[in-house]
């Protein structure tokens, strides 16, 4: 996988330059409205919000426990329960599983573990094949790409992308075949899935679509991949974050499979895994738990942070360079891959407070992305214009005497120069601003100003 949050300004420029890409982003799936009409039809929903919160900061506290009552449960129902450090551990556990069952199809659900692991890459360069069972996630895989949004994997592409794709990796596909709409787009890929699903040997999920099932009950070993911080104490417990998480992500009141996984096939049972194996990954996790970071472990991936971000609607989330974009990735990644590689993504925001304001476990995205600037600031990794503007506005801002007349002075001096035309074209000092757009000239008073004679 390559890791390109480093050149996160310069695929910010690049996605703003890409017309398709805008057009795809413009376009978007609707999700902003239909949470918002999701919120209104329930009542409760922001206790369901306060109560998910609690359920996670309850969890997080006692995750130890948590976490050997979990593997009691599941080695008693005939599971085996591997714990991985890092993501190479996480990659060895699956490899060693594959081989052990002869494997040479995986299909797999839609799982960011994965693509944080790289999984996909490192299953094909020892030999086995995965195969993505979430259309969105499918589509990307046959693109070698990234996902760019948790929940819409493939939201920056377009039928007719999607159509030469399929004709390119489809090799059986006859000329003449109709793929110019979405329905006969999917059908196509329905029927390459289905032929892949009854050849897999082992099925990897963490999902809330139909695909899931068939995935958990026809290859004979299932290996369910999760971090830390996803287990939950009771079933109710998991249906309240089902409840917010829904409604959060697509707006919808539930969504529309939810797949229980209770371990490999029972006596009795019509179908299942007779080998069940889950693999709980830590990844640097452990270490931000009761730190500054923590809240970011509530986290639920719905996706709502990035549907309400300016920034991420302007960009689109490969920009974002590594496997989670939007807010919740500018606060994730830096701790994930360190603040030296992810430290552009916290600067990634205007902090408009959308953000904390929809996220369904109330995680506080603005604070803490501040905090990672200051970490930038004081590991001296932002650029030295950066840092000595900072300084001089952080001397005037100490100083608010000086700093009233300072904005006064340059109100009064901007209002002489603009006062002709309105706007400036260029101004030095501001010229990443006048490249895209004019600067308004001031008019009349100062802000402060005005507000001094409000109070009075
Ligand atoms: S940070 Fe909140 S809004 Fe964003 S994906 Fe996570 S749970 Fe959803």
């Amino acid at each position: 996988m390559t890791l390109t949050s480093p050149q996160f300004k310069d695929n910010a420029r690049a996605a703003l330059a890409d017309t398709q890409l805008q057009r795809a982003l413009s376009k978007g799936l609707g999700f902003v409205e239909r949470r918002r009409l999701a919120a209104e039809r329930l009542p409760e929903f922001d206790a369901l919000r306060d109560a998910a919160r609690d359920i996670k900061n309850h969890t997080l506290a006692h995750l130890d426990l948590y976490l050997e009552a979990y593997e009691a449960r599941v080695t008693a129902a005939g599971g085996k329960l591997h714990y991985a450090v890092t993501a190479e551990e996480a990659r060895a556990i699956v490899l060693d599983i594959c081989r052990t069952a002869a494997a040479k199809t995986v299909t797999k659900g839609k799982t960011m573990i994965a693509e944080e692991i790289g999984l996909n890459d490192f299953l094909e360069e020892n030999g086995i094949q995965p195969v993505e069972t979430d259309l969105g996630e499918y589509l990307i895989q046959i693109r070698h790409e990234m996902p760019s949004h948790i929940i819409a994997p493939a939201i920056h592409l377009n039928k007719d992308q999607v159509e030469a794709d399929f004709r390119r990796v489809h090799t059986h596909l006859p000329k003449d075949r109709n793929l110019a709409e979405p329905a006969t787009l999917l059908a196509e890929a329905r029927g390459v899935l289905r032929e892949r699903f009854l050849a897999a040997d082992v099925g990897i999920i963490v999902t809330n679509e139909g695909n899931g099932d068939l995935t958990q009950t026809l290859p004979k070993v299932h290996i369910v991949l999760a971090t830390i911080e996803k287990l939950v104490p009771t079933l109710e417990d998991a249906s309240t974050l089902l409840r917010v998480l829904a409604r959060s992500a697509t707006g919808q009141d539930m969504s529309v499979y939810t797949t229980l996984s209770t371990g490999p096939r029972r006596p009795g049972d019509p179908d299942g895994p007779s080998d069940y194996h889950v693999v709980i990954l830590d990844n640097g996790r452990t270490s931000m738990l009761g730190g500054e970071f923590a809240d970011i472990l509530r986290c639920i991936r719905c996706g709502a942070c990035m549907n309400y971000c300016p920034v991420f609607n302007a960009i689109g989330g490969h920009a974002y360079g590594w496997v989670y974009p939007g807010p919740m990735g500018a606060v994730l990644t830096p701790a994930l891959i360190g603040v030296d590689k992810g430290g552009h993504l916290p600067n990634a925001s205007m902090f408009c407070g959308r953000c904390e304001e929809v996220c369904p476990v109330r995680i506080p995205l603005p604070r803490m992305m501040r905090a990672w600037r200051e970490r930038e600031f004081e590991r001296h990794l932002s650029p030295a214009t950066v840092r000595g503007g900072l300084r001089l506005w952080a001397f005037f801002a100490k100083r608010p005497a000086l700093y009233r007349l300072a904005t006064a002075l340059a109100s009064r001096v901007l209002w002489l120069f603009g006062r002709s035309a309105g706007r400036f074209h260029r101004l030095p000092f501001a010229t990443g601003w006048t490249r895209h757009r004019d600067f308004p000239a001031p008019q009349g008073a100062t802000f402060q100003a005005q507000w001094r004679r409000r109070r009075r």
